[in-house]
């Protein structure tokens, strides 16, 4: 097993997440590779700039707590996260619902149950088909302590006078307290049991789901949305479920100072000089690949780990899928708005932003003392006056004047995360014959935890090929 300045065993190119810890499992196992990357630093979409004191990434960036390869990832060990509030924070008619929290769902439900005479109060919450599950003994860590129905799910913050949930979308405590229930059998939901149900859009599978079509419309549509950064929800409904149940299962978080610090921690726990920046490839086969800066240089196995569009490019015959558009804009203050460590999303759409956090708040190391940052992220095409709109958007979310607010910075990906459009494979093939492979979001779940598992099946799909042993050392299912 060898690796010099033009050769190795494996070849990997893209020094994305995904090549990242596919480069991990090779090295573990004593295989020389070498990682070459265009760009001048690892990491890909999970960037992170540092501008006057402040960590802006220039993705969403939403990671669910209970993604397995985010914990079980070599090379990462246990990455920092910084977790949000418990559940939503919705929008609607000028107030905020606190929503969509399903570790009080049981005490919840009784609360509601005996403050209410309403016979249909007595009978077992309906459990809405798209979300039907049965148990299993390998629960995941999802707790269901108790809690009075307002406190775990009534909180009505910054609203023009209190009581009597009159909103739009979220009512009474019963519908959250369903929500609640629903969110947990869904948790409890095996993968194989969702992946094997009928498939169709997001949108549609949502119209059936059997909660109160403003539950629907107003808390799963619009979180469903900033899961998938699909606003119309065009998405297979299989792999919304498979969303909505990765955040029912821990809820959401980020990388502590910024998403660049998964990628950076992988590089640095590999062999010194396994990665290479600035090298960029323009030709490849499984024998060799031809770079601008580097001439040719030799290998028994080739992994692409770029986007699809860049190994459609490398290896014509590739699928390229459509892709989401995303804009990330970053806004300081000098106070923070009053909605704490919550994900903020608009359950009425009646603006530019999908969701926005105080960012400081949720991660305090992204921000100067004293300052607060807000992050805030718009699906699809962005409007004309991005910076104007989106300020108005946002001083109605927040409840706060925003006209003193600074723009720190906006960034706009066209092709940010590839579309998983019905008929969706979370697996598709990593292995395009002996020699040669492909892994990134694009041939598993669009997201962080899908380009680390990609990498780690193709990871093993060579180390099998090779005959290496040790080969599934370390291997993770993706989900009980
Ligand atoms: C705006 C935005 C918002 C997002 N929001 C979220 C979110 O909220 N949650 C979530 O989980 N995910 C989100 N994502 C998606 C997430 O960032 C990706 O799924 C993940 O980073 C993909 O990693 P990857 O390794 O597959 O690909 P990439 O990160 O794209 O890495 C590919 C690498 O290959 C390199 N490369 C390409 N061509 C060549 C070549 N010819 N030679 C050498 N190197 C090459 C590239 O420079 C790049 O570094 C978002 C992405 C964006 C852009």
């Amino acid at each position: 097993m060898r690796s010099t300045a033009h050769h190795a065993d494996v070849i990997i190119i893209g020094a994305g997440i995904a090549g990242l810890s596919a480069a991990h499992l090779l090295t573990g196992a004593g295989l020389g590779v070498s990682v070459l990357e265009a760009a001048p630093r690892v990491g890909g979409r999970l960037a992170t700039d540092e501008v006057d004191g402040f960590r802006l990434d220039r993705l969403g960036p939403l990671l669910c707590t209970s993604w397995p390869e985010l914990t079980g990832t070599p090379g990462l060990g246990t990455p920092e996260l910084r977790e949000f509030a418990p559940g939503v924070l919705v929008h609607s008619e000028g107030r905020r619902h606190l929503t969509g929290d399903i570790r009080s769902a049981r005490g919840a439900l009784r609360a509601a149950r005996t403050r209410s005479s309403a016979p249909w109060v007595h009978r077992a919450p309906r459990t809405p088909r798209a979300l039907r599950g049965s148990s299993t003994s390998g629960a995941p860590a999802v707790s269901g302590t108790a809690g009075s129905a307002q406190g775990a799910y009534g909180h009505e913050l910054g609203a023009p006078g209190r009581g009597g949930g009159r909103g739009g979308v979220v009512t009474g405590a019963i519908d959250r307290a369903r929500l609640g229930a629903a969110l947990h059998r869904l948790a409890l939901t095996p993968e194989a049991r969702l992946l094997a149900r009928p498939e169709r859009t997001a949108a549609e599978a949502l119209a059936g789901v059997g909660l109160p079509g403003r539950t629907v419309e107003g808390i799963l549509r619009p979180l469903l949305a900033a899961l998938l950064s699909d606003p119309a929800l065009t998405t297979s409904s299989r792999s919304a479920d498979l969303a909505l149940r990765d955040y029912a299962r821990g809820g959401l978080c980020v990388p502590a100072g910024g998403s660049a610090a998964l990628p950076e921690l992988l590089a640095a726990a590999l062999p010194p000089g396994t990665v290479r920046t600035g090298v960029h490839v323009t030709a490849a086969d499984i024998t060799s690949v031809r770079t601008k800066e580097h001439g040719e240089l030799g290998c028994r196995s080739l992994l692409l780990a770029t986007g699809a569009g860049a190994a459609a490019e490398l290896l014509p015959g590739l699928r390229v899928p459509s892709f989401r558009p995303v804009t990330v804009l970053h806004h300081t203050a000098p106070a923070a708005p009053p909605t704490g460590r919550s994900l903020v999303l608009d359950g009425d759409r009646s603006g530019p932003v999908a969701y926005t956090s105080v960012m400081s708040e949720v991660d305090p190391s992204r921000a100067p003392e004293g300052r607060a940052l807000i992050t805030s992220t718009v699906l699809g095409t962005p409007p004309p006056d991005l910076d104007r709109s989106v300020r108005a958007h946002l001083a109605a979310l927040y409840g706060v004047a925003t006209d003193g607010w600074e723009l720190l910075a906006a960034h706009h990906d066209p092709e940010a995360v590839p579309a998983m459009e019905a008929p969706h494979d979370p697996r598709r093939p990593v292995r395009v014959l002996a020699g040669l492979y492909v892994c990134g979001d694009h041939r598993d779940t669009s997201t962080v935890q899908g380009a680390l598992h990609s990498g780690r099946r193709a990871a093993e799909a060579i180390l099998t090929d090779l005959a290496v042993p040790g080969t599934h050392e370390g291997s993770l299912p993706r989900a009980a």
